[in-house]
């Protein structure tokens, strides 16, 4: 490599492909790059005045920070100029000719070349100083680090390539000119710029300024140095140059906060919703939180930095500082400024910080409360995009718990139109709980914002005498791989019977968070396929010891556990089943058994599950069990409860052990039919 002389290098693959859908895809947009190159610039100044803490000859060639857009109508060209950070010559070859990014093979992955569902993911990728290209043929970046004594000039016409020399005498900090594609010049105007700079950056806590127009200068005739048209043009600043989340909320209109969002994320969507908070008091800070409407493409990696701007007594200290938000609210975007922080804190402090430790807390308590008073319809697709992360916060934040899971939907037996598919609450189950006890005390005072009752599930519950108050109630759900699945399961059955609704989940995650969830409102969480079910209730429990005496004296229970039971047995315990109306038989897992799930979540870190049975319930008004309880041949009767087995372990959507074993058996009971 030769250290002075032009050198030509080609961009990242990636980089490329990028700059190519972005240019395709944002095309009606254009004007969003002067919000990302004076956000870049921005970002700049934040960072030299961070830096300049700790070594403040950085600031002194130049310590009047501001951003200047500038533009020539002649020579058809832009410039953003800022005298922040600037970069090295490695530097700007390193940040402007790869996409550091982690995820970025993913994120082409998921490209469909459908342009305007392209275009949507490009939002969430956060394109930044590539948009450039959408407006220009040709873009010069002339730079030099703050500190450093030589600049460099990079150039590119954003296709396979672009050059990088050194460059002398430049001052501190970065400036971008764009020479504009002939279809993009409108933007060689100082009107069009202006408003472009008022409308998306007005937020900006940094000044952005241009020369005046010449016809402030006519307006102005008393200042006769005005017309000596030679001089450096005189600058204004065009924004208003105050951090938004320093100005009072009441001041503050929609579309800034969408601006400031955007400016913040680089998304090209407007955020889901925002939570704009001041905390005076002991701990002073404020904070501007965004929910995004799409997750970003790595949500899923939980190692990845991410995290809120850290700002303290209004200055810069970091991006991604993720001390400030749970994990599972890594989808949150902002700002938060502190003014009871040193201005020398680093990662490392704020990591053991009991004031950052309590600022996360009233955080997080922010976020789930804007999401909780969200809309239904609002809050639904947010809850496509990121319920399953929230879902990690019932397990990972106990202090949070309620608010979660006030937050979670579900799919249920009872959602069987689309409109409810997957948006069932935790409320709207209660509600539907309660229901029979609202009828009882006329005008009672449950909350009812529940539609549409049906009389099967209150009919269930009618039979009991004295009706459980339904704080004793459960919450009965069931998990299973697909909703197919769970809505086929011989577990809903006496459910489905008595009109009791039943969750019904399929995330991966689901029988993790369960586990931790307990109760909500006083309702405890019940597994159907756990246990030994007791939908009666606490008044019926004597008959149900009865019962399980009378259990183990039935003949046909008793010659089925000796096949399938036993210390070599598959399974625990053969007990009679209330639970099935259809099936002759299913598998039920004890109280604290590890399901199918968490043991394959165990497999996957390398643990070894414990080996558990299930048990197997019959169901003895079932025609074949009727059958099968007076067949007098025992090896017949060997190869019928084999076969019962392998079949209730079919309904729960398991293979069979033995599948070889399973087909001979059937088919030598199909031969005897026939
Ligand atoms: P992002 O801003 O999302 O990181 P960009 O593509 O916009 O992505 O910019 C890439 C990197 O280039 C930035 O992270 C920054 O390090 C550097 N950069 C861009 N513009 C400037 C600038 N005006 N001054 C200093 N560095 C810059």
């Amino acid at each position: 490599m030769t250290e002075t002389g032009v050198q030509t290098r080609s961009f990242q693959t990636e980089a490329r492909k990028l700059l190519k859908l972005m240019i395709n895809s944002l095309y009606s947009n254009r004007e969003i790059f002067l919000r990302e190159l004076i956000s870049n610039a921005s970002d700049a100044i934040d960072r030299l005045r961070f830096e300049s803490l700790t070594d403040a000859s950085l600031m002194a060639e130049d310590a009047e920070l501001r951003i200047v857009v500038e533009f020539d109508k002649d020579a058809g060209t832009v410039s953003v100029v800022d005298n922040g950070i600037g970069m090295g010559r490695e530097e700007v070859a390193e940040q402007l000719g790869t996409i550091a990014k982690s995820g970025t093979e993913e994120f082409f992955e998921r490209l469909t070349g459908d342009q305007k569902k392209d275009s949507a993911l490009i939002g969430q990728f956060g394109v930044g100083f590539y948009s450039a290209f959408i407006v220009a043929k040709e873009v010069e970046v002339l730079t030099r680090r703050a500190g450093d004594e030589e600049g460099a000039r990079w150039t590119s016409a954003g296709e396979a390539e672009f050059t990088i020399e050194p460059a002398a005498d430049l001052p501190r900090g970065t400036r971008v000119t764009l020479t504009l594609k002939p279809d993009a010049t409108e933007f060689a105007d100082g009107f069009r710029l202006r408003s472009v700079v008022r409308r998306y950056s007005d937020h900006v806590g940094v000044p952005v300024m241009m020369a005046k127009e010449a016809y402030d200068a006519k307006d102005d005739n008393a200042d006769k140095d005005a017309k000596d048209e030679k001089k450096e043009p005189e600058l204004e600043t065009v924004n208003a140059a105050k951090a938004l989340w320093t100005r009072p909320r009441t001041d503050i209109g929609e579309d800034e906060y969408k601006e400031f969002y955007k400016h913040l994320s680089h998304d090209f969507e407007d955020p889901a919703v925002w939570s704009h908070n001041k905390v005076e008091g002991k701990l002073e800070y404020t904070s501007l939180l965004y929910v995004p409407k799409r997750a970003p493409f790595d949500l899923w990696n939980r190692e990845l930095p991410r995290g809120l701007k850290l700002y303290v007594q209004r200055i810069f200290i970091m991006d991604e500082a993720d001390h400030f938000l749970p994990l599972y609210l890594r989808f949150v975007r902002g700002v938060v400024d502190s003014s009871d922080l040193p201005l020398n804190v680093s990662r490392e402090l704020l990591q053991e910080d009991d004031r950052v430790r309590t600022i996360k807390s009233g955080l997080a308590k922010r976020v789930l409360d804007v999401l909780g008073k969200m809309n239904a319809e609002d809050y639904g697709p947010v809850w496509d995009e990121f319920g399953q992360v929230l879902k990690e916060g019932v397990g990972e934040d106990f202090a949070n718990k309620d608010a979660l899971l006030g937050l979670l939907r579900f799919n249920s037996t009872r959602d069987a139109d689309d409109a409810t598919q997957g948006r069932v609450s935790l409320r709207d189950y209660i509600a539907r709980l309660e229901q029979p006890k609202t009828v009882v005390e006329a005008g009672g005072a449950g909350e009812d914002d529940s539609k549409g009752e049906n009389e099967s599930q209150t009919a269930g519950e009618a039979d009991a005498q004295d009706p459980a108050p339904s704080g004793g109630k459960k919450i009965y759900y069931l998990i299973a791989e697909s909703k197919a699945a769970a809505r086929q399961s011989p577990h809903l059955e006496v459910f489905r019977e008595r009109g009791i609704e039943v969750l019904l989940l399929t995330d991966r995650i689901d029988e993790w968070w369960m586990s931790f969830a307990g109760e909500y409102q006083g309702h405890e969480f019940q597994d159907v396929t756990r246990g030994e079910l007791d939908l009666d209730g606490d008044a019926k429990t004597g008959r149900q010891q009865e019962d399980k005496q009378k259990q183990e004296d039935e003949p046909l229970l008793k010659r089925l556990a000796e096949v399938l039971a036993g210390p070599d047995g598959k399974v625990e315990g053969v007990r009679k089943s209330i639970r099935l109306t259809d099936s002759p038989a299913c598998l039920v897992l004890g109280e604290n058994d590890l399901g199918v799930q968490m043991r394959r979540i165990m497999e996957v870190s390398g643990q070894s599950a414990p080996e558990t049975k299930p048990h197997l319930e019959v169901n003895l008004s079932h025609p074949l069990i009727q059958h099968l309880d007076k067949e007098p041949d025992e090896d017949r009767f060997r190869d019928l409860a084999l076969v019962l087995f392998d079949q209730a372990t079919l309904a729960e959507g398991a293979p069979v052990a033995e599948p070889g074993a399973y087909v001979q058996r059937v088919n030598k009971l199909l031969l005897d039919l026939l």
